[in-house]
């Protein structure tokens, strides 16, 4: 007699910017559609919903049209590059999630978050009685899952619902990886460590399928992390981060056969995204040695960072990756341009190495390459001149490199998120310049609160618990008196 397979759904979680796919869409679908015992359905909520009309609704709804339409000259709030932070932050209605939720005809829903903003959809699916397997990428930021239990249990997620319909997976799912297994066994569960090299051979993928198939597909070529150290980053801090990767002839025709079938399904792609972590010497010149991109590729995303670019024998291997054709978009996270708030942040690198990164960036690349300079509001400050000294600098940065390369902001306020370094210490009184507010409406609330104070119509918005898990925080100078925000010391929002 022939045994009925279990019945599951597979989504991304909603709140992921969806006009890209993810390694852990194409790893989990492969996954799963392999399973002989899994009968899979794939929702492309997440999709729908960062595409249709949904989107523009919420804008209106959470922020002043003055606002959206004027934010600083021409543009429109959402299309600036504040755009970014402002999707995670505007509360999607409960109604909204609802009709995704009445779509899943499962009982089982496999569900990949990427990040916190994702939790008020799962416990919106705990609580619709979906039986919930949770993991991706936010799951292996806590040290274990009791603390993500916890957090769902401060969003005030029904006690019963939440024990008994809620798995958590923490790890990297491979190509092994048995969901049958995890949901028979029906407790929560940390995954053996990855076979890296089996993402590989995972070359179908739901989105693909999808009206929105998209055009920038995310292809893992990282070794994760090189530094791991700094004090707001909730993502790598103080856990082990380094992906070994053994580059040989074996791997190079794995990836390489990858990268052809990624092209010839995703009917809209044109751009790889190599991993949304740093490039090292060592996969680059791997890149630059073994792999070819097809024509239908013109762009790539390559991240890197100043300290690799301190190094002349980096820049040119990074300069090669464009092979005279290819576009590559680059974030440059400068975060802050002086020595006190970089060693506040333990940044890893000095405002020495960011002249030296500049000068081997003129020096090696062109216009091919197209940087984003990632800075951050409202980091710790000696005294308010430093935020002068420091928008000059910015300035002078995107004019130096515009003569070499295409250059734009990337503008973040800071946020604490519930597990940073920076956040612990905050929260137990050891940080000199950043102190604890209560009240997220305080007037002197910095960072992202003094952000969503600022845009937002009301504080209802902030109702969700979510945004109520970043901690509120005022900032004192090196004499202890009050700072106030960048912005009103003074404004900045990139070069136009
Ligand atoms: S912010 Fe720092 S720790 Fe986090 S990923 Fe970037 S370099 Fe690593």
């Amino acid at each position: 007699m022939q045994s009925s397979k279990l019945k599951v759904t597979f989504m991304l979680a909603p709140k992921i910017q969806t006009n890209f796919a993810p390694g852990a869409s194409r790893i989990i679908s492969t996954n799963l559609v392999r399973n002989k015992k899994l009968d899979v359905q794939f929702s492309d909520f997440a999709l729908r919903l960062y595409h249709d009309y949904i989107e523009n609704e919420r804008y209106k709804h959470y922020f002043h049209e003055g606002d959206m339409l004027n934010t600083y000259g021409k543009l429109s709030l959402e299309y600036t590059k504040y755009g970014s932070q402002l999707y995670n932050f505007v509360k999607i209605p409960k109604h909204v999630y609802q009709v995704g939720i009445d779509e899943i005809e499962t009982d089982y829903v496999i569900v990949s978050a990427v990040s916190i903003f994702s939790f008020s959809f799962v416990k919106q699916l705990i609580e619709s009685g979906k039986k919930v397997i949770l993991g991706g990428a936010v799951i292996n930021t806590y040290p274990n899952v009791s603390y993500v239990r916890q957090y769902f249990k401060d969003m005030n997620t029904d006690l019963d619902k939440l024990n008994n319909n809620l798995i958590i997976v923490q790890g990297f799912v491979d190509l092994n990886t048995d969901f049958y297994e995890i949901i028979k066994e029906w407790k929560d569960v940390v995954l053996p460590k990855a076979m890296y090299g089996t993402i590989y051979d995972c070359d179908y993928d739901y989105l693909m399928e999808s009206k929105y198939s998209p055009n920038v597909v995310v292809l893992p070529l990282s070794e994760g992390c090189y530094w791991g150290k700094c004090t707001y980053c909730d993502i790598f801090n103080g856990r082990e981060n380094k992906v070994d990767i053994f580059y040989n002839d074996h791997l190079a025709k794995k990836i390489q056969n990858n990268i052809n079938t990624i092209v010839k399904n995703y009917p809209n792609c044109d751009c790889l995204n190599l991993h949304e972590n740093y490039l090292s010497q060592k996969t680059l010149d791997f890149i630059n040695n073994y792999i070819d991109f097809p024509n239908k590729i013109t762009k790539l995303y390559g991240y890197t960072g100043i300290k690799f670019l301190t190094n002349d024998r980096y820049t040119k291997a990074f300069s090669d990756l464009s092979r005279g054709r290819l576009k590559v978009f680059s974030l440059l996270g400068a975060d802050g341009v002086n020595n006190f708030t970089l060693s506040q942040c333990n940044r890893g690198f000095s405002f020495r190495d960011i002249e030296q990164a500049l000068i081997n960036i003129g020096t090696y690349l062109d216009k091919h390459f197209i940087f984003s300079i990632t800075m951050i509001k409202d980091l710790p400050i000696k005294n308010y001149l430093d935020t002068y000294k420091s928008n000059e600098y910015y300035e002078k940065i995107y004019y130096f490199l515009s003569k070499y390369i295409w250059t734009t902001f990337n503008v973040n306020y800071l946020i604490l998120y519930p597990n940073s370094k920076m956040t612990q210490s905050v929260v137990n009184g050891s940080n000199k310049y950043m102190k604890l507010l209560k009240n997220p409406l305080d007037i002197r609330s910095s960072g992202i609160h003094y952000f969503l104070n600022k845009y937002l119509k009301d504080y209802n918005s902030m109702i969700d618990p979510v945004i109520r898990s970043l901690v509120p925080f005022y900032r004192v100078d090196e004499y202890g008196g009050l700072l106030p925000q960048d912005d009103e010391i003074q404004p900045f929002h990139g070069v136009v």
